[in-house]
């Protein structure tokens, strides 16, 4: 590495020095001449590269806090059976389409919520299990404790 304005060898790190509005890279005499620029800054992060921290999953208040088991075709058709009912029959104890049983007993329609427990009650059965966000959900109360303002602020509005 040679000074760019004088031409001597440089020993150890050339001094970037702006003259005239260009960067020289020189050797220490020769930096007097310029205005020494400092190192490059280190490179910061682009806003494209953030790690997405600042959208934290909201609470997803209005989603179910329990769901359908994975089973509930068979568990469905099973209990009919043993209730010695007709797909008819069960559609008329919970006011449904014959053909919504059908859908749900050949697994092609999970049950909402309130369909799960029409057919809970009426078959005697259990459809729903709790899930994980259901914990979580029992947990807000130590969760509100943490956090801010802004949490609140959106657990109220959900
Ligand atoms: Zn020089």
């Amino acid at each position: 590495m040679r000074c760019e304005i004088c031409g001597k060898k440089v020993i150890g790190k050339p001094v970037r020095t702006k003259i005239e509005n260009s960067i020289m890279l020189t050797c220490n005499d020769c930096s007097k001449f310029g205005k020494v620029q400092r190192e490059p800054p280190k490179p910061q992060r682009g806003p494209g590269s953030r790690p997405p921290a600042g959208r934290r999953q909201s609470f997803r208040s209005q989603e179910p806090t329990h769901e359908v088991i994975e089973d509930y075709q068979n568990v469905i058709r099973k209990a009919r059976e043993k209730m010695g009912w007709s797909r008819e029959d069960l559609g008329e104890k919970i006011y449904e389409k014959v053909s919504v049983i059908h859908r749900l007993e050949s697994g092609k329609m999970v049950p909402d919520l309130k369909l799960a427990r029409k057919l809970e009650r009426s078959l005697k059965v259990t459809l729903l299990e709790k899930t994980d966000q259901a914990q979580m959900d029992d947990l807000r109360g130590a969760h509100m404790q943490k956090a801010t303002i802004g949490d609140i602020a959106r657990i109220k509005k959900g």
